[in-house]
């Protein structure tokens, strides 16, 4: 368990794409501060269920569940609208969704293209676009966008990630710019590599891609960006996010927590 704390008791949040890896750690850590969750995502049901009711149980906070699914904007704004009547409040947004595709850009499937940046930049435009209203009735918000190292710096073979995380932040610091004065912020936390069901799956891929091995891909492409030589954790990332949506975060608006060993130091 991370060190920081921050009351977050009464408060709701939002966090797409939360059934698995960094967003299930995120929702974990809001829930263990106190704050009412809901989740989103694909998967399994039962294993959502198990999920839903464990950090209900676990926090002693409400844990509501909502399918959205990322590609469809109405489905978007029907999750924003389902937090807010069920639990009358929305306070935390976090837009984590995302998915990934390696491949030479000459390859590059066009229904991936299409889906690395409806999931991972148009998504969050769309939920932000339904929070605010609320936010700025309630007088009161943070927006946090699951960016990455790859909204700062490129990598080969990953056209569409880079471009669409390069695009969030330029959408997170417009939102920021937009609704400085009712007291919400929108930021960015980048993680570096954090060893989750999405990074797993692009080892093979990166092996693939560029004809080296698995056990090459982790040492030479992956952890030789991070300095550290080490994955980033859940508890670092969750203590970045406390921290942005806590009282003391309220001036830092527009802006980027790189949690990445060092990577983007360079
Ligand atoms: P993950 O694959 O473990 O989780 C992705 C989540 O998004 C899942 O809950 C999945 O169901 C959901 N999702 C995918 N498509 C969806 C859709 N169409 N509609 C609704 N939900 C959908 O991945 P992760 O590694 O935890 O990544 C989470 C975020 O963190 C992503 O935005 C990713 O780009 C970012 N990130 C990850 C790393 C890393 O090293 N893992 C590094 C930097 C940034």
């Amino acid at each position: 368990m991370g060190a920081l704390s921050v009351d977050l008791s009464g408060q709701t949040a939002v966090i797409t794409g939360s059934t698995s890896g960094i967003g299930a750690a995120l929702a974990e850590g809001l829930a263990r501060n106190g704050a009412n969750i809901v989740l989103n995502g694909l998967g399994d049901a039962d294993e959502i269920e198990s999920l839903r009711a464990k950090i209900a149980a676990d926090h002693g906070v409400t844990c509501l569940y909502h399918p959205a699914n990322m590609l469809k904007p109405d489905e978007i704004a029907d999750l924003i609208a389902y937090a807010h009547r069920e639990t009358g409040r929305l306070d935390i947004l976090v837009n984590n969704a995302g998915i990934q595709h390696v491949s030479p850009i000459e390859d590059f499937p066009l229904e991936k293209w299409d889906a690395i940046i409806a999931i991972n930049l148009t998504s969050a435009f769309h939920a932000t676009r339904a929070a605010i209203p609320v936010m700025k009735a309630q007088g009161r918000g943070r927006i946090v966008n699951i960016a990455s190292a790859h909204a700062l710096r490129a990598s080969p073979f990953k056209s569409a990630y880079v471009a669409a995380k390069h695009g969030v932040y330029g959408l997170t610091k417009t939102v920021a710019l937009e609704v400085a004065e009712h007291n919400i912020t929108a930021n960015i936390i980048n993680p570096g590599y954090v060893k989750t069901p999405l990074v797993e799956n692009q080892i093979a891929d990166t092996a693939k891609a560029r004809g080296i091995s698995e056990d090459e891909v982790v040492r030479d492409v992956m952890l030789a960006a991070q300095p550290t030589k080490k994955f980033v954790t859940y508890n670092e990332l969750i203590g970045a996010l406390l921290y942005l949506v806590s009282d003391d975060g309220a001036n830092v608006n527009g802006n980027a927590i790189t949690v990445d060993g060092g990577w983007t130091a360079k």
